[in-house]
């Protein structure tokens, strides 16, 4: 009796070769770019039919475990965010002081936007991110919501150029030397201040006054100039003298 012809894609089919691919995913089978083979090379491999093998490599990508770049194949991991990619080139050839400008120049900006388009959701969302800015208890703490604070405005403003242009601003600002030096210029007096003007910020937003937010944005991202600035002018006097 012959055998029955296997179905070459099931559910099962798919699955079996999900797991086989995550396997080679997870063991670094891979070659060194995280290459994936091409679909017609793990149709021999695992004897799978394509359409399996579709369905296997959509549920990889759902998973966020592989991603494809057109023309070039399938790759493991998450594809690279542009924005990191520029940040880093572009770290060494700025400064805080810079980055601080950058920030004037554009987050100001996304406060007015933000202030149109605000849902009360959205301003239930940054008090709780200033609330927590203000409890969080070390500075990476009140880096991560005071960051997230800013990024949930610039997000809530809804311009996609202006806010790839903060997360790359945003991203070069997450360096780790300068990180020492904010968290130097900040003390239970700053933060107070900082707190107060978050809430400025929100404030306006929540009236829908896109002028005052962003005179609140401006005012809050000067104070903090200042007192980097300060710090950074202490540093070099202490420097003459010692
Ligand atoms: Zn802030």
């Amino acid at each position: 009796m012959a055998l029955p012809t296997p179905d070459r894609d099931t559910t099962d089919t798919a699955a079996a070769v999900q797991t086989r691919l995550r396997a080679m995913i997870e063991n670094g089978a891979l070659g060194a770019d995280g290459r994936l083979p091409t679909e017609r090379e793990i149709c021999l491999m695992t004897r799978a039919g394509r359409r399996s093998v579709r369905r296997a490599l959509e549920a990889l990508e759902a998973d966020g475990l592989i991603w494809r770049k057109q023309g070039k194949g399938t790759f493991a991991g998450l594809p690279p965010d542009p924005t990191q990619v520029l940040a880093a080139e572009i770290v060494g050839e700025t400064n805080f002081l810079e980055v601080m400008d950058a920030r004037l120049c554009i987050e100001p900006a996304l406060a007015a936007m933000c202030a149109v388009r605000a849902l009360p959701a959205d301003i239930g969302r940054m008090r709780n991110l200033a609330g927590r800015t203000m409890g969080a208890a070390d500075p990476a703490s009140i880096e991560l919501w005071d960051g997230a604070l800013h990024k949930m405005i610039a997000r809530t403003a809804g311009n996609k150029p202006l806010l790839t242009a903060f997360s790359m601003i945003d991203e070069i600002r997450g360096n780790e030397n300068w990180r020492g030096l904010r968290s130097k210029a900040r003390n239970v007096e700053t933060l107070q201040v900082s707190d107060g003007e978050h809430h400025v910020i929100i404030d306006r937003i929540e009236a829908g006054d896109a002028t005052g937010a962003e005179a609140a944005m401006r005012a809050h991202l000067s104070s903090l100039a200042r007192n980097l600035r300060r710090i950074i002018d202490t540093r070099m006097s202490e420097g003459v003298l010692t």
